[in-house]
């Protein structure tokens, strides 16, 4: 469908309008998922419309390129969010990938998709459809495991290559010696039955090379034929007639570009992520009556869920000084960089294909809790302040630890009705009184596995929080001042039932009260889930693409 041109003086492009069956706001994880499984009908037309370029740049597919991705603006939003009330006065950093792929082409590649539990919870909550019994055939549909693993559990005919890291380290090791001598028990697969123990990291890495969402879902589809992918296009408001969604008004090429307009016959589907999708609710008049007269935006539909509900995972890292050995912080520097430069180019392994977190475990915070409530990453590396962009030219070693499932909850609105301004992001990070409790717990298993026996060989002393940290309140106080994100925002567009007062969504992921609209990517979550946010992401995209075509993966 075209428009009519107004004026010889308007822009080509502004006037020329199509029409296709679903516009897809964002090409990330959920996006790229969503477009594959869409376009599997040749009849059906989609446009994806992606802020960020395309991801043609190496550092993307390079797995130890998330260093120089981590901070890289043309590829990433680079948030900031507020100060906490239990972040030291601190404004913690928050990357989201901004290119073909989304934060699969930014993140640690760790594949971790949770917990029976947790979905079992989001279908407690009203949410028919969304048990781990209804979720695991699309996790699973999804997959190409590639090593260990129960059938039961895992996939191994999809296009996402799940591998287990390949590099073993005495360090590692001796991490992994270190917790069995404590009662963790070594877990071969901690995406099966139980994910209790700890083992090596999964990760989505083939051969050497990053496997994101795009690459995964998006690229192949794209060669269909009915799959039209537009970049450097920012989304900036949804165009409603009445309450039914009917296209997307976008500006191409940065604030001073094209405003552009694409057409949706059947749906406009939201995957901009957490920070992004909920923004662009408000900034078209979706949202909370107060925020929205208070930018001057006229409220299309007052939905007070939008934005509210923002959970993250919370980490403070702790560090010990190494001795005896290696770490990554000196493999990096000088001829060692240059010989392993060399052998990922050669054998695609080495230093460049590691992932910033190598081990993985799962541990209670008491006796008494029901499941693991704790997860703790190692790395045989450290770095500067603790945030993940810098190593220390100092040996180190790195134990991460957070609580799998907070209690606080923050939130994102608009700042203004500016679409290019950065929303405001609070998450309200250890607002909770058992969020901090179980943070300090995990910091002192934390300290207990770089003590043990095994790894004494290699441990110098612990830089951080030091050894004169010793009460639950200097352990607290250590985490207000260094704990930061582990880049996991959920739950801004949550699903559940009409009647409640924070629902976004229903469990098919239509926007409540309004028509032609869906969310679907990692706001939809009713609660935070016991892991890192893109396996479940991409599982939540493969079901609602049966959602939205009337199937079920028995049909
Ligand atoms: C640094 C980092 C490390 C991480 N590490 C891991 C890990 O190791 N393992 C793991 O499981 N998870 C990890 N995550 C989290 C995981 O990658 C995300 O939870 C997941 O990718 C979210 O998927 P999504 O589809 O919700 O959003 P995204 O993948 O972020 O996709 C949103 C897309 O929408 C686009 N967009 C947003 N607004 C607009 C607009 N207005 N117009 C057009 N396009 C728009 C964005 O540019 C982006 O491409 C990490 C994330 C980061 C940032």
């Amino acid at each position: 469908m075209k428009k009519t041109r107004q004026s010889n003086k308007e822009p080509l492009e502004s006037w020329m309008m199509e029409t296709f069956d679903y516009v897809i706001v964002g090409a990330g994880s959920a996006g790229c998922v969503l477009a594959n499984r869409l376009g599997e009908d040749p009849s059906i037309s989609i446009c994806v419309l992606e802020a960020g370029p395309r991801d043609w740049h190496p550092y993307i597919h390079l797995p130890a390129g998330f260093i120089k991705t981590f901070h890289m603006r043309s590829i990433n939003w680079a948030y900031q969010q507020e100060v906490g009330p239990w972040t030291g006065g601190r404004s913690i950093y928050a990357p989201r990938g901004k290119t073909l792929g989304g934060s699969s082409s930014i993140n640690g590649h760790i594949y971790n998709r949770g917990q029976r539990q947790d979905f079992d919870t989001w279908a407690q909550m009203g949410n028919r459809g969304w048990s781990y019994s209804d979720v695991l055939p699309h996790f699973k549909r999804l997959e190409r495991r590639i090593g260990e693993g129960d059938d039961e559990y895992r996939g191994r005919e999809g296009s996402l290559t799940v591998t287990t890291m390949d590099w073993k380290d005495p360090l590692c090791e001796a991490f992994m010696a270190g917790a069995i001598s404590l009662g963790i028990p070594r877990n071969p697969d901690y995406n099966g039955a139980i994910q209790e123990g700890v083992s090596y990291a999964q990760r989505t890495i083939r051969n050497g090379l990053r496997v994101s969402a795009a690459k995964a879902f998006l690229h192949p589809a794209s060669k269909r034929g009915n799959v039209h992918v537009r970049t450097h296009a920012h989304a900036t408001q949804i165009i409603f007639e009445g309450k039914r969604a009917v296209g997307v008004r976008y500006i191409k090429g940065g604030r001073n570009g094209a405003p552009m307009e694409v057409r949706a016959g059947r749906e406009v589907i939201l995957s901009g992520g957490s920070y992004n999708s909920p923004q662009l609710l408000q900034l078209s008049g979706v949202g909370s009556t107060e925020l929205l007269r208070s930018h001057g935006i006229e409220v299309h539909h007052a939905l007070p869920g939008v934005g509210e509900g923002l959970q993250d995972h919370y980490a403070p890292r702790t560090v010990a000084r190494v001795k005896n050995i290696k770490t990554i912080n000196q493999l990096r520097q000088g001829w060692h960089l240059w010989v392993e430069a060399l052998k990922w180019a050669i054998t695609r392994r080495g230093l460049l294909s590691l992932s910033p977190t190598m081990v993985y475990c799962f541990w209670h915070s008491g006796e008494t809790t029901e499941s693991s409530d704790l997860q703790l990453t190692f790395t045989p590396a450290s770095y500067k302040e603790g945030v993940q962009g810098q190593l220390e030219n100092e040996p180190g070693m790195t134990v991460a630890s957070w609580q799998q499932r907070p209690e606080s909850r923050g939130y994102v609105r608009i700042r203004s009705a500016d679409p290019f301004q950065a929303p405001i992001i609070q998450t309200n990070y250890l607002v909770a009184e058992l969020d901090r409790r179980v943070v300090v717990a995990g910091m002192k298993l934390a300290r207990r596995l770089l003590k043990s026996e095994p790894l004494a060989p290699y441990y110098d002393y612990e830089d951080f929080p030091g050894d004169q940290v010793r009460s639950d309140d200097e352990f607290l106080d250590a985490a207000t001042k260094r704990g930061t994100t582990t880049f996991h925002p959920g739950c801004t567009c949550r699903m559940g039932p009409a009647d409640s007062t924070w629902a976004v969504v229903d469990d098919q992921l239509r926007v409540h009260g309004l028509q032609g609209l869906r969310v679907i990517d990692a706001s939809i979550m009713p609660r935070m889930i016991s892991a890192n946010l893109n396996a479940s992401t991409l599982m939540i995209a493969d079901k609602a693409s049966d959602l939205i075509r009337g199937k079920s993966l028995s049909s």
